[in-house]
């Protein structure tokens, strides 16, 4: 590698490759094997320690681009999580968890962490405010998301870093939705960064992964604890996962500017009441985009005029695929009443502003003028 600091595309392409050194291919070769020399060697290899040739990487090329000491990838964004949140807190740990969160993140916590003698509390709403005041003298973590889903609301990054240290509590952030192209949290103080590599960092929509990036110290400790519960990815998905990562930020950079001008477009459709994206200046948190963000992401969210029954608009969609997951590089649409939200009751979607006639757009690669093609048809078919 080049000795000095090198631009984000060139860790993208270049970092964490394994370097073919007996026939000098270009891409890095894949060591599938379950079995390794151990004699005379300091480094006992086996995939569920984390440590084959491919593994350890792809996870310096994340660490690269989170500007981490280390990194470690598992094999699914709840696999991340679960290893993250058991490795910081014990029987007996208080946590204080962002209240707008990814559902399986708040399953897990839910469902689990009472049997595991795991305290926690939701915050009230976004505001650092309000994470304060969930801390208790036994709480270990405090775990936050931004944006949001499906609201896209911001966390103060910087603000939530600066009370765990003054607090001696470890900080960490899912940053799925921005990823480092668009915000890097270690840089702003946060302590760990967990990602669900099955959406931007594959892009494609055909690899679940999750990847961790933190100090070395920290990383030791998740691996400690990782190695245990054996959520490794395969090689051959590592290696998948490398080659998709190559182009993350020329992806992520060509989507958001699509949602960008999408958010715009949507915004001054008759049929469209709101759109929430933290790159309008109507998004209450667009000031705090600019600090904390370089562009806005490539998510938005939209609310549809009652005219305009969000499930039939959906179905009148013809190059939007109206699919689950997010951040592959075909555009997808989905109704979070209907799909991530539809476990949480009435109540609780209202509370979090999230109607029927909501729409999440995660923003794709397409020709912008075929996207908005397609949305202004789908409109006028599904118009009561
Ligand atoms: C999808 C997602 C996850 C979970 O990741 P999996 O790879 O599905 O396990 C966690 N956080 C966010 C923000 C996500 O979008």
């Amino acid at each position: 590698m080049l000795k000095r600091d090198i631009g984000l595309n060139t860790i993208c392409t270049h970092s964490g490759a394994v370097e073919d050194v007996v026939y000098g291919g270009a891409v890095s070769p894949i060591y599938m094997s379950t079995s390794y020399d151990f004699i005379d060697k300091s480094t006992k290899r086996y995939p569920r320690y984390f440590n084959t040739p491919n593994q350890e990487l792809l996870a310096k090329k994340i660490a690269a681009l989170e500007a981490a000491e280390a990194g470690l990838i598992f094999s699914s964004g709840m696999a991340a999580i679960s290893n993250v949140m058991l490795m910081a807190l014990k029987s007996g740990d208080h946590a204080v968890i962002q209240n707008d969160i990814y559902g399986g993140t708040r399953n897990l916590i839910e469902s689990h962490f009472k049997s595991y003698g795991i305290d926690y509390s939701f915050t009230k709403d976004l505001t650092s405010k309000s994470f304060k005041d969930c801390i208790k003298t036994n709480t270990k973590l405090i775990y936050i998301e931004t944006p949001s889903n499906p609201m896209l609301k911001l966390v103060d990054i910087f603000a939530i870093a600066k009370l765990g240290k003054s607090k001696g509590i470890l900080t960490a952030i899912d940053n799925t939705f921005a990823t480092p192209v668009i915000q890097k949290p270690i840089t702003l103080g946060v302590d760990i960064v967990i990602h669900s590599a099955t959406k931007y960092f594959g892009g494609h929509s055909d690899i679940t992964a999750g990847a961790v990036a933190s100090s070395q110290k920290i990383v030791d400790k998740l691996w400690d604890l990782a190695k245990d519960f054996g959520g490794n990815l395969s090689d051959f998905s590592v290696w998948m996962l490398e080659r998709s990562m190559k182009t993350l930020a020329i992806r992520v950079k060509a989507q958001q500017k699509n949602a960008r001008k999408l958010a715009r477009f949507l915004e001054k459709h008759a049929a469209v009441e709101a759109v929430y994206y933290p790159g309008l200046k109507s998004h209450p948190n667009h000031d705090l985009a600019k600090t904390q963000m370089r562009g806005y992401g490539a998510m938005l969210s939209f609310q549809l005029h009652e005219n305009y029954p969000a499930l039939s608009f959906l179905k009148s969609l013809i190059l939007i695929k109206p699919n689950m997951s997010l951040a592959g590089v075909e555009s997808t649409m989905i109704m979070p009443s209907k799909t991530s939200h539809a476990l949480l009751s009435e109540a609780d979607r209202k509370a979090q502003g999230i109607s029927d006639q909501l729409i999440r757009f995660s923003v794709g690669i397409e020709s912008k003028k075929d996207l908005i093609y397609d949305i202004k048809h789908a409109l006028n078919v599904c118009k009561k």
